[in-house]
């Protein structure tokens, strides 16, 4: 039965996830017996490290199942500040820090913190694309800045300072970026910086999540790091689900500003509370353990961004900027007038293979293709692209 009057307008507004609807369908024909290549997937391929694992079970064990304080476990917001600081040259204290239910918690709660009806938010594409429905979720409007893939999707300043209005309260940054893999350069971020003294009310929130898989020879810099002027306008998102390997965790965190976090605790208190208690214990061995598994996968990462990029460098119908991190690649690709989500599902119906539509991401010449799948199913799905591209042209 549906019943449309029973909904909110706030509920209405939500869209159904693409990338879901394309997987949805690559799952159906693969119970089908069909042959499927699927490039489309959006966390590691690895195992959550053993050392983790067992920290976890022994909290259980240990009978670390019972409520446990909003904000997160002490001694983990304590070794997330502790990290902030010394590695990400960010000073940071536990009362600037929130445990949350993965990264996507943290943007959550700080949108609807900071964020009143009506104002605006600035969104470089391509973006992760949960960004606009959570801002709409807070009332707000999502202002795109488009990239351009001819450029290297490089932030156009000029396009950026022409989108301020009254109205803008926060500009997101997101690098390493998915679905591009593109690391933002210190010069870009110090840009970005001199944007932000020039508009004293304009917030930055900077996911991340990704800092942790990059390239050989890049660096990540938190935002935070580059303009410590600034710091009381500098939201930080992070987690533990990429780097780690914690996808099924739900562990992340929000840092900044003391005021914000107390108001998102708050939030938090009434809404979800605590994060799972012994999963945060596993986070907590994960911060204080060896980095060695951490380094591993990075390795295998870069190896397999390597494969796919040079494969897709190398098609004809397709360009490329080249990804430094996460583990995605976004091609452009020559596909005539045909949508990304016709040719996403043309892919899956004419050579099976499952990639996500660029334009979930707010660009509709690219797709998404993940690395974080075997060589094989690499080396094949670049073989079954590059049929489907001849088909289409
Ligand atoms: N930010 C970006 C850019 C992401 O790609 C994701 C997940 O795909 C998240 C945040 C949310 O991660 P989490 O699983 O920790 O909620």
């Amino acid at each position: 039965m549906q019943n449309s009057s029973l909904i909110s307008q706030r509920a209405k507004a939500l869209k159904p996830s693409l990338t879901l609807e394309i997987s949805a369908k690559a799952k159906a024909l693969i119970q089908e017996g069909k042959d499927i290549c699927s490039l489309s997937a959006g966390e590691p391929d690895f195992n959550t490290p053993g050392f983790i694992i067992d920290a976890s079970i022994k909290a259980l064990k240990d009978g670390i199942t019972r409520y446990g304080p909003a904000a997160g476990d002490p001694e983990l917001r304590e070794a997330i500040a502790l990290k902030q600081t010394q590695i990400n040259q960010v000073p940071t204290n536990i009362d600037n820090v929130l445990v949350t239910n993965g990264g996507k918690q943290a943007i959550f709660n700080l949108f609807q913190v900071i964020l009143n009806p009506g104002d605006e938010v600035l969104l470089p594409s391509p973006y992760w694309l949960s960004y606009p429905e959570i801002v709409y979720l807070a009332g707000a409007n999502p202002i795109i800045i488009k990239g351009n893939p001819e450029n290297g999707f490089k932030l156009d300043m000029k396009k950026l300072e022409t989108s301020v209005t009254q109205k803008t309260r926060l500009l997101i940054l997101n690098s390493p970026n998915n679905p591009t893999g593109i690391v933002m350069s210190l010069k870009e971020l110090q840009d970005i910086a001199d944007f932000l003294r020039r508009h004293p009310k304009i917030l930055i929130m900077s996911d991340e999540i990704y800092e942790l898989l990059i390239a050989e020879g890049q660096t990540h810099y938190s935002f935070g790091a580059i303009a410590p002027d600034l710091i009381d306008r500098v939201f930080t998102v992070n987690g533990f689900a990429k780097g780690w390997a914690m996808t099924g965790w739900r562990v992340g965190y929000l840092i900044g500003q003391t005021d914000v976090i107390k108001k998102a605790i708050a939030l938090q208190s009434q809404s979800t509370s605590n994060v799972c208690s012994f999963a945060q214990r596993g986070a907590l061995a994960a911060l204080q353990g060896s980095k060695d598994c951490v380094k591993k996968m990075v390795k295998s990462y870069n190896f397999r961004r390597d494969l796919i990029t040079k494969g897709l460098i190398e098609m004809e119908g397709v360009s490329i900027t080249k990804p430094q991190g996460a583990f995605y690649a976004f091609p452009k690709i020559e596909k005539g007038n045909t949508t990304s989500v016709d040719f996403c599902k043309l892919a899956l119906d004419k050579v099976g293979l499952a990639m996500v539509p660029g334009i979930a991401f707010g660009e509709d010449n690219c797709v998404r293709v993940s690395c974080s799948v075997s060589e094989n199913t690499i080396i094949d799905g670049l073989q079954r692209l590059k049929k489907l591209i001849s088909i289409v042209n």
